[in-house]
């Protein structure tokens, strides 16, 4: 009876210490059967929602939106030194604070928490979001939650508590000296639950040029780890940040909790369930727009001649 009273509460520790064990795909095997993304909803039921994230984009289906106006950075221009950390699933920064983004068709003024990435192995397809179909080698996320909250638990509860920009990742021939800092640290933290201090850096100089991101996508969606809440307000960027292979190849050498190589961190494309992405009216669309003015007047200007 005692025997089968301990066994019972063995059984109850494993399975209760499983609960929050979850992982990505790439890291099952039949010794460790952690909870892979298809499972995270027996852990959270919010993961098994019908606004979850990530999503692919079609692009052709997505909605130009007026309201989706340029962004306002405030001191994102501003150096830190913050820590890095490896968390056993990701990257993860934490950012002072101060920077904060507004506009962006956004209803209020959001600050930055921090910023962590997604990545593939080795330099393969890796980002979360996909674009027609379309995998990056890596997306960044900044975290920024509504400037009234004090911490992201409490913004989690606001349907549109956490504002996430997202930027994709384009393999170039010549290395981004400007991911120096964070790419030099991954040696000291390749073990799960390290940090280290990453020299000076600045948000601006992590993502493109402001004058770059004038266009992008916006969606309602999810965290896209569990929890899974269902309150982030997602913008995905067009342009891609260049970094060389050997830059991305980099982040294959951090390893999860479980000591396996880091690689394929991303959760699978999810339901879209009727929601509608929309899209910021681009540049290049008035742009063109404006040549076709100047074609028609000049067209119109030779009739006369004639
Ligand atoms: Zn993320």
């Amino acid at each position: 009876m005692q025997l089968l009273f301990s066994l019972a509460l063995l059984l109850f520790l494993t399975l209760t210490a499983e609960a929050g064990d979850w992982c990505y795909q790439s890291q099952f095997t039949c010794d460790h059967q952690c909870k892979t993304p298809n499972l995270w909803n027996n852990a959270d039921s919010d993961c098994a929602g019908r606004f979850q994230s990530p999503i692919n984009v079609v692009t052709r289906k997505t909605l130009p939106d007026e309201r989706l106006t340029a962004f306002k950075f405030s001191d994102y221009q501003k150096i830190f030194s913050g820590s890095i950390k490896n968390n056993g699933h990701s990257v993860q920064v934490q950012i002072p604070h101060g920077s904060t983004i507004s506009g962006g068709g956004l209803s209020t003024t959001y600050k930055a928490v921090q910023f962590h990435l997604h990545w593939g192995a080795r330099g393969g397809p890796g980002s979360e979001h996909t674009i027609d179909g379309e995998q990056y080698p890596m997306e960044l996320h900044i975290v920024h939650m509504k400037h009234r909250y004090t911490d992201l638990n409490t913004a989690l509860k606001d349907p549109e508590g956490v504002a996430v920009l997202g930027f994709f990742y384009e393999k170039s021939n010549s290395a981004n000296r400007k991911y120096d800092p964070i790419i030099s640290s991954l040696q000291s933290i390749t073990e799960a639950n390290k940090t280290t201090s990453m020299k000076p850096v600045s948000l601006t100089q992590l993502i493109p040029a402001e004058q770059n991101l004038t266009s992008y996508y916006r969606y309602k969606g999810s965290l896209t780890t569990p929890g899974c809440t269902e309150s982030v307000v997602w913008t995905l960027f067009e342009s891609p940040i260049p970094l060389s292979s050997d830059q991305l190849k980099a982040f294959s050498d951090l390893k999860f909790h479980d000591g396996k190589p880091m690689v394929d961190t991303f959760r699978p494309v999810q339901p879209l369930n009727n929601r509608q992405v929309f899209r910021s009216s681009t540049t290049a669309v008035i742009a063109s727009a404006a040549v076709l003015v100047v074609a028609l007047v000049a067209a119109l200007g030779m009739s006369h001649l004639n």
